[in-house]
């Protein structure tokens, strides 16, 4: 029989180690990938340390990945119907299970909070088969929404926008952004990095923003930001009115924050003009509380204040195809990408947590070092 190397998660708090797993058998309408690319973002840095909760170790990480369909059982087809062959480069809906029978998927139709959602490399363990992509194959359960990739779409090129960018689109979403608006968006990590770029997209006038460190700064400028302020470099005050002066004294239309300290999401809203939108999408791990206050921070300034939590398959089919897009998709060409093999997956963990790279991928074909 043969055999799956996999990178995995022991327990919350342990290092992650290689495995070898059986190839799965495949059930019917299922399929195996042969994982080309997957990723690590900040979520598996949390994994690691354990601050999520409801995660069955041990866990294979790894959510959004691409890759080539090396078998298929029985019929996979993509959402316009089509069949897809084995050869096929495809990437996948993370998020394999919402359950579409309960009140949050039925009656607010917010299927990203429905109890029964289950995430490849997340809420899915090692036990539940390979269902992460820091392995050499994946197994692609029944019921998963498989992508295809354009021929002119590798996997480098995908794996740029990864996990972040169906996040941000999501965001961008929800920040309903009006053509001229000025555009704040507080952290410059992968999520942050997409929303600039999404924002331009999206017709905003301006876009400035706010993070660290000096090798993500620059990274913002090549998304687009046309103003970037160094974090480490300003205190909060020194933020603030950096801001005002780049929106005549108001603060910014629209600002949307990718930053993760919880004072960020209170800075979003005082950043933001009387009667503007702000969106929190950093605030994904639970790092504690934090003072605002109610009347000036929020009442009185008629804010629209939206929280924006993980992503569905309208926002995961939008970010291939705008990855697809040769002349939409340049931002992203411009991050630098770094390469890590299994055995590396904990130095990828690292670099990540440090703020050392842009953005690591996990590359399972990856001679070990
Ligand atoms: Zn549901
Ligand atoms: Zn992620």
């Amino acid at each position: 029989m043969s055999t799956v190397l996999a990178a995995v998660i022991p327990a919350p708090g342990l290092p992650a180690e290689v495995r070898e797993y059986p190839e799965p058998e495949l059930e019917q309408d299922s399929a195996l990938l042969d994982v080309e690319l997957s990723e690590v973002c900040g979520t598996d840095v949390h994994l690691r340390a354990g601050r999520l909760a409801g995660v069955p170790y041990p866990l294979i990480p790894g959510h959004v990945t691409a890759g080539r369909l090396e078998k298929i059982r029985g019929a996979l087809r993509d959402v316009h119907g089509r069949a897809l062959r084995e050869g096929d480069r495809v990437t996948f809906l993370d998020v394999h299970r919402t359950c579409n029978a309960c009140w949050y998927c039925l009656v607010a139709k917010a299927s990203t909070r429905c109890p029964s959602r289950k995430v490849y490399g997340i809420t899915y363990g090692a036990d539940d088969g390979l269902a992460g992509g820091w392995a050499e194959k994946l197994y692609l359960k029944p019921g998963t929404r498989v992508i295809p990739l354009d021929d002119a779409t590798d996997a480098r090129a995908f794996m740029a926008g990864g996990c972040a960018l169906p996040t941000a689109i999501h965001a961008v979403e929800r920040a309903g952004i009006v053509l001229g608006d000025v555009v704040l968006v507080l952290g410059t990590g992968p999520v942050g990095l997409s929303a600039i770029a999404l924002a331009r997209m999206s017709g905003a006038l301006r876009v400035l923003a706010i993070g660290a460190p000096a090798l993500r700064v620059e990274a913002a400028r090549a998304m687009g930001a046309d103003d970037v302020l160094d974090l480490e470099r300003a205190t909060p005050e020194e933020r603030h009115a950096w801001v005002l002066e780049r929106t005549e004294g108001r603060g910014a239309d629209v600002t949307i924050e990718a930053a993760g300290a919880p004072e960020a999401a209170v800075q979003a809203m005082r950043f933001t003009r009387d009667a503007g939108r702000v969106v929190i999408v950093g605030q994904y791990t639970d790092h504690g509380d934090v003072p605002f206050n109610p009347h000036a921070d929020l009442n009185r300034k008629h804010l629209d204040v939206r929280g924006s939590w993980g992503s569905d398959y309208s926002h995961f089919h939008r970010a291939v195809r705008i990855m697809a897009d040769t002349e939409r998709s340049r931002p992203w060409t411009r991050l630098a990408l770094e390469s890590y093999g299994l055995a590396a997956a904990n130095q990828a963990l690292d670099d990540v947590a440090a703020g050392k790279v842009i953005k690591a991928l996990i590359d399972p074909g990856a001679e070990a070092p």
